[in-house]
């Protein structure tokens, strides 16, 4: 069974990068019937933060990536991490090293001044367990020096690292700390991770890492470093591009699924294929399709997704993702009358619309109440000649069926009787029943808002 896991450090926001990488963990991990993990590598004290935490689990949340069992902190494991450092060492795996700061330093400019390589040997590695001092030590991995570790990524390819180019990593501080490397390596093996699917900037930690395993007869996970995410201008994304936090991004009124849509593509693709659901993602995500070189940041592509998305979701569960919009902007939840009307406007609400903030403005004629304000463009268009057939047009809807038939009809006789065409009598319409000239199409209006409502905004209109 395939498990896999996001392990994100607490200092932040769960930025776009990391999204995506969860992203990836979570869609190869569903498409299989496998478990998805969250460990937060929280070892880092000084830098960690339960808000940064907490931001990076509503972020997760807010995207849909629901993860198996409880988060796990890394730092609640560190005595577990002791121990196989403690074992590696029983095993005469690994070594107590008591070579001073001041020692390895003198080690190195040595080194440097007689043009060896500056990768630190400690003379501890093979040196008489008995006549070890009484002083401080770090633990560190007798690390193969002949041949090579080959890291086998299912991205990058076979990458080769020599191992006379390792030094004899620390596994525990001389404080008894495990490092995070160790950390990593022996939380993945706990939690049964079978892939790990991560950032490429931590390419040459597997190669240290795989030094773990191997010493601890572990057998090794797949892995797959995916590249970076640049800006659109393709250089490191940075605070100059905006917008690397995801609350951002439901801040700004992209629903879920189109960002997941859109985050999947981000270094991802499945031949021309460029929208697709949830379940058509989970069945085609593979490793294979990762591409090698940076993706860019493109938000016409993601606000296209979005509206296909929006237009395509469910009205009822559109709604509740507007609600959750709305408060998360700090508009406020949305009132239950508005919410009926909002859902059986929605068909007409969210065609066309890329965003929760577009979708809302085209809901501006369920959004307001009598008596209407009436935007410039919209008084323009409420002149005296059309007041006059607004009001010749009230006694006519009073008796009409609330189809869009029927009241095509009936907006065609007047029109008629006036000797105008039907586009003419659209404007003032629009006037009266949004007070704006933008919106959707008259009729839509008329039958979400139905009749009393209807004819009273234009009565008030023509008054
Ligand atoms: N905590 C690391 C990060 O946030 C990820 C480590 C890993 O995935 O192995 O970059």
């Amino acid at each position: 069974p395939v498990v896999t896991r996001f392990a994100p450090s607490p200092t932040g926001y769960l930025h776009i990068g990391g999204a995506r990488t969860a992203l990836f963990n979570w869609l190869y991990a569903r498409g299989r019937g496998g478990k998805f993990l969250l460990r937060i590598e929280d070892t880092d004290r000084e830098r960690s933060t339960p808000e940064a935490t907490a931001a990076i689990l509503k972020g997760l949340d807010w995207l849909g990536l629901d993860h198996d069992g409880e988060a796990i902190s890394q730092f609640e494991r560190a005595d577990r991490h002791r121990e196989v450092a403690l074992d590696l060492l029983a095993q005469g795996k690994a070594y107590k090293c008591f070579s001073t700061q001041d020692e390895i330093q003198a080690f190195r400019d040595a080194a440097k001044e007689e043009g060896r390589s500056t990768l630190f040997q400690s003379p501890w590695r093979d040196a008489d367990a008995s006549t070890h001092p009484d002083a401080p030590y770090v633990i560190r991995l007798k690390t193969e020096t002949e041949g090579a570790t080959v890291i086998e990524d299912q991205v990058q390819g076979n990458v080769t690292i020599r191992n006379d180019q390792l030094d004899d990593m620390v596994l525990l501080r001389s404080d008894g700390t495990p490092v995070y490397m160790l950390a990593v390596v022996v939380d993945d093996y706990d939690m049964g991770v079978t892939h790990v699917i991560r950032g490429d900037d931590h390419l040459n930690n597997a190669a240290r890492q795989m030094g773990i395993y191997t010493a601890m007869g572990w057998p090794l996970p797949v892995y797959a470093h995916i590249p970076l995410i640049h800006g659109p201008d393709g250089k490191k994304l940075s605070k100059r591009h905006g917008a690397l936090g995801v609350e951002e991004y439901q801040v700004m009124g992209y629903p879920a699924a189109g960002m997941r849509n859109y985050l999947a593509r981000l270094g991802w693709s499945h031949g021309d294929d460029e929208f697709f659901t949830d379940e058509q993602a989970k069945e085609w995500f593979d490793l294979g399709g990762i591409g090698k070189s940076p993706a860019r940041l493109d938000f016409k592509k993601l606000e296209n997704l979005c509206g296909q998305h929006i237009a395509t979701a469910n009205d009822a569960a559109l709604l509740a993702e507007l609600d959750a919009f709305m408060i998360a902007s700090d508009n406020g939840s949305l009132q239950n009358d508005k919410k009926a009307l909002l859902l059986s406007g929605m068909f007409c609400l969210k065609e066309r619309a890329k965003t929760f903030p577009e979708l809302i403005e085209k809901a501006a004629f369920i959004m307001a109440d009598r008596p209407l304000s009436y935007d410039e463009k919209a008084a323009k268009n409420l002149d005296a000649v059309s007041r006059g057939i607004l009001s010749e047009l009230t006694p006519q809807l009073q008796n009409a069926s609330w189809t869009r038939d029927a009241l095509e009809e009936v907006m065609n006789q007047v029109a008629e009787a006036n000797g105008i065409k039907f586009g003419k009598m659209a404007g003032p319409l629009r006037a009266a029943l949004a007070g704006r000239a933008v919106t959707p199409s008259v009729f839509d209006m008329m039958l979400v808002l139905g009749r009393e409502e209807s004819v009273a905004r234009i009565q008030d209109a023509a008054s």
